[in-house]
């Protein structure tokens, strides 16, 4: 990118005259509007009448609708396919068969059968639908394989042929960043097919369970799962080397690992103290699924604020909202409608309003804005994989992702919370942003969870492109316990039908939210240099180009 140093200065010298000052309050008539936009986007998407917004349904397209409509009334161009406001996004789906699907394990004389949905559920094969494996079990640790950090989970064991048995996450001792990259079910499906493995267990453990029950999701099983389709056809991210993998919950440990070297509980010990080791398991397994398959096309939805200057205009900053959300789903309380309001309604609406504030702002942007409402992140991040791959913009001028999902937005905060920033310099953004709008940056306060490889922003990571995600915040005005109210969300209504319009919501915390982004959009904008990856960040070193 060649830019003249005269343009870098000007626009410098113009942001810093235009910005508020650090502790500048956020005028009181913005955020009223902040607030009031917010409600209305949200009273509309969380509506019953949109059904849950899964990917694929009509509940998503009618909410895709109102995005394009909310684009077209702030005054955006589209930039979606052929001059549209969306980008098609062509999926496959499997919904799985009870009847198709099989886990037993002999052991001699001894044949145990587990039960589909209170015990396992196979994942679908998107290849072919329909497949039934026999084969030895190998126990490989979190299936990690890391040289750098001396940690090879397949050191000493044989998988070639072999079923795997594994467990989530990776080493705690590795640093959050790295931690996150190996837990990402990606880098193992990798691992494990490329060592020849021809299928997978993934078994519970008593820490994640403990948070998140298995009979809490079970019963969902009948939902659809997706899969992007690459330029090919092909299902991507699919690894059909693994022929079957199942998911099972910690209750069957025990009985997966008897007549081997070490029990279920050592094993767990073994997890809690950093000292996995891998080994041969007694028996073999029989691992079926069987799956209906079809195309289908969803949509993310596409805008662009195009900048003022001639030469940076060709560059973006790409804000993204996942629009989809889960859909019909077993009843809890005889409610089967999961509503998503909190996820991602608030992160859409969030984002919405960020555009109007970029769009009607008396400053000038140097570079361009776009708008992407995501489809199918509760798929597998798939809209994201799917923009990220093949933007609708020149690639290599995409220079940062602003990501808002599920924010959490539970009451009068003076704080938000940053992910991701320690990894660029949208770090120095953020924090310059924040202070522009009276509010703290609280910091993450579970970064094992590493909720940075977790939602859109990542595949924008992956792409070598830097990025930032704000989650609303815990401190609470009156003093009350925010993270306890979080906590209580994501036990009680995250993935729930109670996510709803009845849950106590207050609309100004995300219009300070929307403000904080439209700051942070505004410093990238006109910032003569684009973001970047700081030279010790791991996502950098292994992703990034600039
Ligand atoms: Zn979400």
């Amino acid at each position: 990118m060649i830019r003249s140093t005269l343009t870098a200065g000007v626009l410098a010298g113009a942001a810093l005259f235009m910005q508020p000052p650090a502790g500048a309050q956020i005028p009181d008539a913005v955020l009223a509007g902040s607030a009031a936009n917010i409600e209305a986007d949200v009273r509309f998407l969380g509506d019953d009448l949109l059904e849950g917004r899964e990917a694929g349904t009509r509940g998503f397209d009618l909410a895709a609708l109102y995005v394009a409509t909310q684009y077209r009334l702030i005054g955006l161009e589209p930039a979606g396919d052929d001059g549209s406001y969306f980008q098609s996004v062509p999926l496959i789906r499997g919904v799985r068969d009870r009847e198709g699907a099989r886990f037993a394990i002999t052991r001699g004389d001894e044949a145990l059968e587990f039960v589909f949905e209170d015990e396992y559920l196979p994942a679908v094969n998107f290849s072919t639908g329909e497949e039934s494996i026999s084969a030895p079990m190998v126990f490989v640790g979190q299936a990690v394989a890391a040289p750098h950090h001396d940690h090879d989970d397949f050191a000493g064991v044989d998988v070639a042929g072999k079923i795997a048995v594994v467990l989530n996450s990776a080493p705690a001792s590795f640093p959050d960043a790295e931690r996150a990259y190996y837990a990402h079910r990606i880098e193992k499906w990798r691992a494990l097919e490329e060592r020849g493995a021809v299928g997978m267990i993934t078994l519970g453990d008593p820490e994640r369970e403990a948070k998140r029950p298995w009979s809490l999701d079970a019963p969902n099983w009948k939902r659809p799962f997706m899969r992007r389709l690459d330029a090919d056809g092909r299902p991507a991210d699919d690894f059909p080397g693994l022929r079957v993998r199942v998911s099972a919950s910690v209750g069957i440990a025990e009985r997966v690992f008897a007549g081997s070297p070490y029990t279920a509980a050592e094993v767990f010990a073994m997890l809690e103290a950093g000292e996995l080791v891998s080994f041969d398991l007694a028996g073999e397994a029989t691992l079926s699924t069987r799956a209906t398959l079809d195309r289908l096309e969803s949509s993310n939805v596409v805008a662009r604020l195009p900048g003022s200057d001639p030469a940076l205009s060709q560059e973006h900053i790409v804000m993204t909202a996942h629009l989809d959300h889960v859909g019909f789903g077993a009843p809890v309380n005889g409610d089967t409608l999961y509503n998503g309001v909190q996820d991602n309604a608030m992160g859409t609406a969030t984002m919405l309003e960020t555009a109007r504030l970029l769009a009607d702002s008396p400053e000038s942007f140097a570079r361009s804005f776009l708008f992407v409402a995501l489809t199918a992140e509760e798929k597998g991040l798939l809209g994201a994989y799917h923009y990220a791959n093949t933007p609708t913009v020149p690639a290599d001028g995409i220079v940062a992702n602003v990501n808002m999902d599920m924010p959490v937005i539970i009451g009068d905060v003076t704080d938000v919370i940053p992910i991701g920033i320690e990894h660029s310099t949208l770090g120095d953004v953020t924090e310059r942003a924040v202070a522009q709008a009276d509010i703290v940056l609280t910091p993450d306060p579970a970064p094992e969870e590493v909720v940075f490889v977790r939602s859109d922003q990542y595949p924008f990571v992956r792409a070598g492109i830097p990025a930032v995600y704000l989650k609303g915040g815990v401190k609470l005005r009156d003093g009350g316990d925010g993270e306890a109210i979080v906590k209580a969300f994501r036990a009680k209504r995250y993935h729930l039908p109670s996510d709803d319009l009845d849950q106590p919501l207050y609309w100004p915390a995300a219009g300070r939210l929307a403000y904080v982004n439209y700051r942070i959009g505004s410093l990238i904008a006109n910032d003569p240099e684009r973001p970047q990856w700081l030279p010790d960040s791991f996502f950098g070193q292994t992703f990034g180009k600039h």
